[in-house]
């Protein structure tokens, strides 16, 4: 499949020639461990053991590359399986890292209890900033973490700005571009070194499958990252490649409509007296509208609130929801609410990146507009 396709037509054929065995139009689920040798290392598709690789994999793998523009992608079993592999691709004791001062809880408990311990130093700067996190820069700085837009508060960081700082600092551009998905945003062609995902989320798109994937367009940091991805073994399995395939090939259709609804509910929460203040980068009054306008071709479909009267006030919205459902994660078909800080967020109280307690997260969905906003607004009561 070539690069000059669109990305409707790539989220469906990139990676995904018919099977040449039998013709299917869609990857089987190879759901094999080994793979006969013709004679010792005479491999005949070039599969020999599938931790290393996988065909359903690769069929993802060579997607998502195409998707975010990159040279290679990698799949993994988890978001964060997939962080935890490219940390320790990067980095050795000693080494310095900038992460954002809003971010996924499990994002920052990772850093902060795991790769901490293996002696990683890290500093939190506000990313949206680009001469705080120049400031933040140290000699043994070889990450800046960035996620935009950022979980919970949508906050927006400019990548091409902050990939000039990582450029000069001599360190690595890391982009979580889970919020957005590559429909809306390519980070590589702004200058970021690797794009994250939680493909769990908006990638997927079905509330049916937990993955992750790191994509480059750097092909010395792609041979690191496969080594690693083999060496560590955190890698999707073919039934959940295949899902998250299938979750694929709508993500474009998707995006749009999440994006629309998004737009429609931030514009009810804004008017909306128990509503303090609405966290949405396609509202103008967004301080960095201008720049999420800039780099994406959308907002998105999360948006966050505060609501007037405190934590339980919050608390009690999410309780009264009757089609936005309560509970964790995001990017699904379906709307989903959540107060990020007793839930997604619960690992950052008492740090740099604790959210506020009347704070409350959606995922908007893709059902009808009008039900989301009657069911918002019953809720707000
Ligand atoms: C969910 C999420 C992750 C972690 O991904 P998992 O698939 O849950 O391991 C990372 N970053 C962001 C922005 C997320 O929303």
């Amino acid at each position: 499949m070539s690069d000059q396709h669109s990305f409707e037509t790539l989220a469906i054929h990139a990676g995904q020639e018919a099977d040449p065995l039998t013709g299917a139009v869609v990857p089987p689920i190879y759901q094999v461990s080994t793979y006969k040798q013709d004679g010792v290392g005479g491999l005949r598709g070039g599969y020999e053991y599938s931790r290393s690789a996988n065909p359903t994999r690769t069929a993802l793998e060579e997607n998502l590359a195409a998707l975010e523009g990159g040279r290679r992608g990698f799949a993994f079993a988890s978001g964060l399986a997939a962080e935890d592999t490219l940390l320790r691709t990067l980095l050795s004791p000693g080494d310095h890292v900038v992460i954002p001062n809003d971010a996924y809880g499990g994002t920052f408990r990772l850093f902060a209890k795991v790769v901490e311990r293996w002696g990683v130093e890290w500093s939190v700067a506000n990313t949206s900033d680009p001469a705080a996190v120049r400031a933040a820069v140290r000699p043994r700085t070889k990450v800046i973490w960035v996620e935009t837009p950022s979980n919970p508060l949508l906050g927006i960081t400019d990548i091409a700005a902050v990939a000039e700082v990582a450029r000069s600092a001599g360190a690595r551009l890391v982009v979580d571009n889970t919020f957005a998905s590559p429909y809306l945003q390519q980070p590589l062609s702004l200058g970021a070194d690797v794009v994250v995902h939680s493909t769990t989320k908006y990638v997927g798109g079905h509330s049916d499958v937990v993955g992750g994937a790191l994509v480059t367009a750097d092909a010395t940091l792609a041979e690191e990252i496969g080594y690693h991805q083999n060496a560590m073994g955190a890698v999707a399995g073919p039934f959940d490649s295949w899902l998250t395939l299938r979750g694929i090939k709508t993500l474009a259709v998707r995006m749009d409509r999440h994006s629309a609804n998004a737009a429609r509910v931030a514009e009810l929460l804004t008017s909306h007296p128990k509503v303090t203040k609405v966290y949405y980068p396609g509202l103008p009054e967004h301080e960095l509208h201008e720049v999420a306008a800039k780099q994406m071709k959308d907002f998105g479909g999360m948006v966050s609130f505060r609501v007037a009267g405190g934590e339980e006030a919050a608390v009690e919205v999410c309780n009264r929801t009757r089609l936005f459902t309560l509970g964790e994660s995001l990017g699904g078909v379906e709307s989903l609410i959540e107060h990020p800080g007793r839930m997604t967020h619960a690992s950052t109280a008492g740090s740099a990146l604790e959210v506020p307690a009347d704070l409350v997260r959606l995922s908007v969905g893709i059902e009808s507009v009008d039900d989301l906003l009657a069911d918002l607004t019953q809720a707000l009561g």
